[in-house]
């Protein structure tokens, strides 16, 4: 659902701000797409994403529910739910629309407790709105929530960190996503950085917060499975799981991106042209690549690597590529062992590839190593 209320200054998702564009006809867009390649699909775990899904009215959430359900009979199948929600339109109608219709986790995208760093972010509300959010949630229902945080703005001192992050875990919300502030190309931040107007967190600063949050998250109960990714015991997202495995997904919605056996594939970005290429009947997609093995291969690594606990399971890498990590970077990953930036793990699955908690911090460089020179082929 690619509208937002206004365009975050950090933001490079493909989300448009919210000016009256018609969300009725949108959403008459993305079922029609749904019926056209999702039909009967009974998928695992569905994300209704965004942008900004909690801007729909109540009742257009609820048809988009209902209707998604008769489409591809998710309500039957998927083990996980998620919607995402920011606090200035998630009210109670709107929380209780999602619960009545299947929804059963709800992300809410809290950011910050800092009125003034929430402005300097161009994001319009409050975090008493926050708040309120996930107490909609939570009365509306919803069982499992997670709430989305972003650390090392400019000035921010460990210790504000660390005292934000225990009022957020005192909420008792059962999964935590905490991101490092990120200069993306393209975004009013990056663009504010590179003119001298924002000075970015010290890299050691960010080490250090990095560090942190994954030491006092611990302590609160909150297992680091991911990079950013926090969850009470049995509370890990099994869809976000599903991409850093490297699993099958379908996008559906402009801009939605999708994964299949190697293909990658990405819808048309600007709303109206996605609405006219539906309703002409056409496939909305803008981009499809069907990608060489070392590619795929090392999309694989990317993402697995991210999971600290779980890594990759090398079985299922050979099997989606053909190629075996362990002969293909022999000499690297020989290296990285004897750094203890990477281990070599048996489990009942068989043996797993994964970053030790140094390697967590140097995960960027790591994955330099891995890097294929062979180009995707386009489709
Ligand atoms: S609310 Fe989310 S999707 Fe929308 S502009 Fe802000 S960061 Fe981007």
């Amino acid at each position: 659902m690619p509208f937002c209320v206004s365009k975050c200054r950090y933001c490079d998702f493909n989300s448009y701000a919210f000016t009256n564009q018609n969300l009725e006809q949108h959403v008459d867009a993305v079922l029609q797409e749904a019926r056209m390649r999702i039909a009967g699909l009974k998928p695992q775990t569905v994300f209704l994403g965004g942008g900004t899904p909690s801007l729909l009215p109540a009742h257009t959430l609820a048809r988009l529910l209902c209707e998604l359900n008769t489409i591809c009979g998710f309500r039957s199948s998927s083990l996980e739910t998620t919607m995402e929600a920011n606090p200035e339109s998630f009210d109670k109608a709107t929380a209780q629309a999602a619960m009545d219709n299947g929804v059963t986790r709800m992300s809410i995208g809290v950011q910050s407790l800092r009125t003034d760093v929430l402005q300097a972010y161009d994001r319009v509300h409050s975090p008493e709105d926050a708040l309120r959010a996930y107490d909609n949630a939570r009365e509306a229902g919803f069982q499992r929530i997670n709430l989305d945080l972003i650390y090392a703005f400019p000035g921010q001192t460990l210790l504000e960190w660390k005292n934000d992050l225990a009022t957020i875990q005192a909420l008792g919300a059962e999964h935590l996503s905490c991101y490092e502030l990120s200069y993306e190309p393209g975004t009013a931040l990056t663009r504010l950085r590179d003119a001298g107007r924002w000075q970015p967190a010290k890299e050691d600063t960010c080490a250090e917060m990095f560090s942190l949050t994954r030491e006092i998250n611990a302590a609160a109960g909150y297992e680091a499975y991911e990079v950013s990714a926090f969850a009470q015991p049995g509370e890990a997202s099994l869809h976000n799981l599903s991409y850093w495995r490297s699993l099958n997904y379908v996008g559906i919605g402009a801009g939605a991106a999708g994964w299949r056996d190697g293909v990658r594939r990405r819808n048309i970005e600007k709303p109206h042209e996605y609405e006219a290429a539906v309703f002409a009947g056409k496939d909305p997609v803008a981009e499809s690549e069907s990608l060489a093995k070392p590619i795929v291969l090392f999309d694989h690594l990317m993402m697995g690597l991210r999971l600290p606990g779980e890594g990759v399971l090398l079985e299922r890498v050979r099997r989606a590529t053909g190629l075996d990590p362990l002969q293909e970077y022999q000499a690297e990953i020989a290296a990285l062992c004897a750094q203890h930036l990477l281990e070599l793990v048996d489990s009942q699955q068989g043996q797993r590839l994964r970053t030790t908690a140094q390697g967590l911090l140097l995960l960027d460089n790591i994955l330099v190593r891995f890097l294929p020179d062979e180009p995707s082929l386009s489709v």
